[in-house]
């Protein structure tokens, strides 16, 4: 192992959280600050890949380079692969770009610290948003925020908004508002001019000429390191060599999977388990992994002689109750290189789950991905809710277009995720992981600034609530909250 570097702070994953709270700590000067990033990086704007930047794909095939795969057990019966983005700008920078606000009473389950109230100002300086202004909406934040316009829509999604109109659903024309009552409506999404804009872009590369920021691609933490009970730094492999470098405060950026796995190989996790796995205690936190929480998605395949023309995942939504009900605008095979189911597909997400997933360590190898169980559908609500659904759709769309029959059970045939997992080490109550600073409780200078902080998955898209979440976070850290 190398001599020991030293700065004021690692944050470890440049992905949607990391790149805002590298970008934002590193506006102070005298505040150095080092960003490790598992994946690849770039420099510039023209560096950026094409199918990172090209909202049409979503680059998570079995070839991609952009991406970590991990088995994922939905039920006890179904197993599928999950990605993940690993390259500057995260899972972010491989997504559907629908980048819509939780709800503001999403916000009763977090500390009261965080209320609506208290995020608003947070929502709207991360956007820019093209097509609304006024008090609830950002002009000159560094995401860009657009619609699909009537003219413009794919003709799938077309038929989607007639279907849905006729079948009675309201208008909704501005899902980020807070009086949003849902109905059918163009969802937000981070695309402008067909260009996907992930956080690295859009936070990492204007500050990227700052002589306090070092961004280090290709550097995967393998583990925390502590002087007592204070995080003192990150041990790092790059390449073949391994690295420790000293901070004095280490914030975890590294997503909903791959943070409650390094906080667990540091030591700080359900002792039991950790101890099963041949690492020593740090600290004992039962509810590291426990308890995340992800929206269940049943899909809805059909046929239509022509499946349309190139497009961006998702122009519109239809939110009925706690259900998301999503007609991608282009079938699967067209957008996700490599990947083999080819029909148009409705998905009918639900926001509002009951079923809670854990994630544990299959072995200490910082390499191996974690083991991740979701128990989808347990409950007979969960199941009820998105059976409702998919009767829904057969109603409002039978007319319109051959739904596919499955046979088997009507829901597991059809299931899976929306690759929204959040709350796997929950800020909340005394008992949580994190305090309402994001502070790992019992641990000084560690902080969690992520999708797995959130208390709960909020009933929408997670994305923007990311980078609400790093913005705040940031602001925490450095004493500046609003
Ligand atoms: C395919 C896909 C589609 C999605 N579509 C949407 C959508 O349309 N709308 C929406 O709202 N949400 C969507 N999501 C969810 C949303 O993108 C994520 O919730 C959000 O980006 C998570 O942000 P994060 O910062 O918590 O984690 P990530 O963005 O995943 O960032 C984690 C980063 O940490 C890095 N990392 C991990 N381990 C280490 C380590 N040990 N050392 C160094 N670096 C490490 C990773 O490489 C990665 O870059 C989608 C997710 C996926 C995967």
């Amino acid at each position: 192992m190398s001599a020991a570097r030293a700065v004021d702070v690692i944050v470890v994953g440049g992905g949607s959280c990391g790149s805002v709270v590298a970008a934002r700590l590193s506006e102070d000067p005298s505040c150095s600050v080092m960003l490790l990033e598992a994946g690849s990086g770039f420099g510039s704007l023209g560096d950026v890949p094409q199918d990172i930047l090209d909202a049409r794909i979503l680059p998570i095939g079995p070839q991609s380079a952009w991406v970590d795969t991990y088995r994922a057990e939905l039920t006890p019966s179904l197993t599928r692969t999950v990605a993940r983005g690993r390259v500057l700008g995260g899972s972010g920078a491989v997504n559907g770009g629908y980048f819509i606000r939780a709800r503001p009473s999403d916000f009763d389950a977090w500390p009261t610290s965080w209320s609506f109230d208290d995020v608003l100002p947070y929502y709207c300086k991360l956007e820019n948003d093209m097509d609304f202004s006024g008090s609830f909406h950002g002009d000159a934040g560094p995401m860009p925020v657009s619609r699909v316009t009537e003219d413009s829509m794919s003709p799938l999604t077309e038929m989607f908004v007639d279907a849905a109109r006729r079948a009675g659903f309201a208008d909704d024309p501005d899902k980020n508002s807070p009086r949003s009552a849902g109905g059918i409506g163009p969802v937000p999404r981070n695309i402008f001019r067909g260009v996907r804009t992930n956080a690295a872009v859009a936070y990492l590369l204007p500050a990227s000429s700052r002589a306090n920021l070092t961004v280090l691609d290709g550097a995967r933490a393998l583990a925390v390191t502590f002087d007592g009970m204070r995080a003192n730094g990150v041990t790092l492999a790059r390449g073949q060599s391994v690295e420790h470098l000293r901070a004095d405060r280490v914030i975890l950026c590294a997503g909903s999977v791959r943070t409650p796995q390094l906080l667990m190989l540091s030591g700080i996790g359900p002792a039991r388990h950790m101890v099963e796995k041949g690492i020593s205690v740090k600290l004992d936190h039962p509810r590291v992994g426990r308890g995340f929480s992800d929206h269940p998605e049943v899909g809805v395949y059909y046929e239509l002689s022509d499946p349309s023309v190139s497009r961006s995942p998702i122009e519109v939504v239809l939110h009925v109750d706690d259900l998301e009900i999503r007609p991608y605008s282009v079938p699967f095979d067209r957008m996700i290189p490599g990947l083999a189911i080819g029909d148009p597909m409705i998905g009918v997400g639900l926001m509002r789950p009951q079923s809670r997933g854990d994630i544990t360590l299959r072995t200490d190898d910082p390499a191996d991905t974690p083991l991740v169980r979701y128990r989808y559908l347990e409950t007979e609500s969960d199941r009820s809710a998105l059976s409702a659904g998919l009767g829904m759709i057969g109603d409002m769309m039978g007319g319109v277009a051959p739904l596919a029959t499955v046979v088997g059970d009507p829901l597991l045939g059809r299931l899976g995720t929306s690759l929204h997992l959040s709350g796997s080490c929950a800020m909340g109550d005394d008992g949580s992981v994190l305090d309402d600073s994001c502070r790992v409780r019992g641990i000084d200078g560690l902080y969690v600034l992520d999708t797995s902080a959130f208390p709960v998955v909020p009933t929408r898209g997670p994305h923007a609530t990311a980078i609400m979440l790093a913005e705040r976070g940031a602001d925490l850290v450095r004493g500046t909250v609003a």
